[in-house]
């Protein structure tokens, strides 16, 4: 089976246990209402029943009572009637006091002599009771009861009799009936709102708290006892049809159709004349009640449903959140790794690079000095040579000038070896210089050449407490002789030459400015004025490493130089240097 088939039978499978959990309610709960309807019911036939008990029973005696007493034995002995008068308001007055409904004697015949009612016009007087159960039972057995609609007043009732005894032949003279009018009794089951029946022992309702399903039936009335009813004429002409239909649970369906009422039947046999009392539970409030049960399972279970549902889903998106962030992590770790190797790389690329470069310098500065050496020393082999052959042929006047160049050339070679040397001097020495009393030095040294070209010079204003920087003193002298050659030779031959030199604090920076107003330098050797031995001067002016050497001091104590043409003409260096921090004693600010 695939995942797919699985899930969907496990789905199966709990829609299948969910639906029987469902069904189990619906029924637990129906039988649960049934049984409390059941118990109610019972409680209700028990009071029911104790009041037709006693509402017959205080009936019973009377006839019995009646019977006995002589006038009303006198009335059937008596055929002149000299008693009927007497014994009719006799039996008015009992019935009126008892409240039965009537009291009537009849002889043995069953024609009434003597009634209650005798004044009324449906007297029963003069009618005739031979074929009514309670005539015959009386006269029969001393005594009769019977339920049946009056023949004469239609009203239906419950009849209880007695024999009238005293005839010569021990046969009963007549019998004597009460009627018992159940009206109210019905009444008050009608005012209580419920489904009360009393059926009698055909089966057929003879009181109802619905006056309509009176004299119906609630079973089967086989012919024979369709026929004593007719012959007792117990029921008059009702049709006697079912009440209801009786349906396989039980329950009784009165109405008819699908939309009729169905009814637990729940019943009670009675002590008198095989009656029995029902008392019908309405089916639909059960329905209703495992209806609202099942309707709650189900609403529970729905959210129960939504609950799991939901937390599947919280679930699915944080395992979603979990595993994103496992891949976002993964990335980043990747990333940091590649990051790592790649910077691995590039530094081992850079120091290959610097490798590469250092070597290239050295090439290159090897290569220079390689031919500043070369040319003096291939001009002092020959001066040498001449010099011999001069001197061999007598001329040793013009010896001496050669002498004299080979003398010059020395000097040349000696300066670019104290260049070099200075290239080389790696400056070790670190103390607080002041700036400014180096470039007053300096500008001491240079004091011929100011004054040989007629420099105008504008120097910076001495300053208290003075600039310091840490460093080496003879380096910062080489650093500042560089600069202000440069700019003395670029002014070499411009017309009012000028020098200015600014020296000042920018922030934790000493910066040195020097400007000419000479010629300015190329757009194109601005890139390159710090290579090494790169020089825009004629052969033996210039050898291109005052710059270079510049730069290198400057790098070495961690400023920066810089060069660029200025606006009004001219050239201009800019030198930052770190600060010395402040010597203590000292006095702050300046002058
Ligand atoms: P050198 O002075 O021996 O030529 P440097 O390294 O000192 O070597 O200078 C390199 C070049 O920079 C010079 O040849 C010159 O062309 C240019 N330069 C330096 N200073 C100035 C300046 N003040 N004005 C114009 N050009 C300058």
């Amino acid at each position: 089976m695939t995942p797919r088939t699985w899930r969907l039978a496990l789905l199966m499978g709990c829609g299948l246990l969910v639906a029987a959990g469902l069904w189990a309610i619906w029924q637990w709960q129906y039988a649960q209402a049934a049984r409390e309807a059941e118990r109610h019911a019972q409680t209700r036939l028990a009071l029911y029943t104790t009041t037709l008990q006693g509402a017959l029973e205080s009936f019973a005696y009377l006839p019995g009572l009646l019977v006995r007493q002589p006038q009303v034995q006198a009335v059937l002995l008596d055929e002149a009637g000299i008693f009927d008068a007497q014994v009719n308001a006799h039996l008015a007055e009992v019935a009126e006091r008892s409240g039965a409904e009537a009291i009537f004697l009849m002889d043995a015949e069953g024609v009434t002599v003597a009634a209650s009612n005798h004044a009324s016009a449906d007297s029963f007087l003069g009618h005739r009771y031979p074929f009514r159960p309670y005539f015959r039972d009386a006269m029969a057995a001393g005594q009769g009861e019977f339920f049946a609609i009056g023949s004469t007043t239609s009203r239906p009732g419950y009849f209880v009799s007695a024999a009238v005894t005293g005839g010569t032949e021990g046969a009963p003279l007549g019998v004597l009936a009460l009627k018992v009018s159940l009206e109210s009794l019905q009444e008050s089951w009608r005012r209580a709102g419920e489904k009360v029946l009393l059926s009698d022992a055909n089966g057929v309702v003879i009181l109802s708290s619905r006056p309509e399903w009176r004299y119906r039936r609630l079973g089967e009335l086989s012919p024979d006892a369709l026929t004593e009813i007719r012959d007792q004429r117990q029921f008059l002409d009702e049709p006697l049809l079912p009440l209801g239909e009786r349906l396989a649970d039980g329950s009784l369906r009165i109405g008819g159709d699908d939309l009729g009422e169905r009814f637990l039947d729940l019943s009670l046999p009675q002590a008198t004349l095989g009656w029995t009392m029902h008392y019908l539970a309405p089916v639909r409030p059960l329905y209703a009640s495992a209806r609202n049960a099942l309707l709650a399972a189900a609403g529970a279970t729905f959210a129960l449903l939504l609950l799991g549902l939901w937390l599947r889903e919280r679930q699915r998106r944080q395992r979603l959140r979990d595993r994103e962030a496992n891949i976002i992590r993964e990335a980043n770790e990747r990333l940091e790794i590649r990051v790592a190797e790649r910077t691995r790389e590039l530094e081992a690329t850079q120091a290959e690079l610097v490798q590469a470069g250092k070597l290239a310098a050295l090439g290159t500065m090897a290569a220079g000095i390689a031919h500043e050496l070369n040319q003096p020393l291939s001009g002092i082999r020959t001066f040498a040579a001449n010099g011999e052959r001069l001197l061999a042929r007598g001329r040793p006047e013009a010896a001496e000038s050669n002498f004299l160049r080979i003398q010059a050339l020395c000097e040349r070679q000696d300066a670019l070896i104290r260049q070099l040397k200075l290239f080389a001097r790696r400056g070790d020495r670190q103390e607080p210089v002041d700036l400014a009393e180096r470039l007053d030095f300096v500008l001491e040294l240079l004091d011929e050449r100011l004054t040989e070209q007629e420099v105008s010079l504008a120097r910076p204003e001495p300053l208290r407490p003075p600039l310091r920087i840490m460093g080496d003193p003879l380096r910062l002298e080489q650093l500042l002789t560089n600069l202000l050659r440069n700019a003395l030779d670029a002014l070499r031959g411009v017309t009012a030459p000028r020098l200015e030199i600014s020296l000042q604090r920018e922030g934790g920076q000493v910066v040195l400015g020097v400007a000419d107003n000479g010629p300015g330098i190329e757009e194109d050797a601005l890139s390159r004025l710090f290579d090494p031995f790169f020089t825009t001067k004629a052969v033996g002016d210039g050898l291109g490493l005052g710059l270079f050497i510049c730069f290198g001091i400057v790098q070495d104590l961690g400023g920066s130089i810089a060069a660029a043409n200025r606006p009004e003409g001219g050239a201009l260096f800019r030198v930052a240097l770190p600060a010395a921090p402040a010597v203590s004693g000292e006095p702050h600010g300046e002058r």
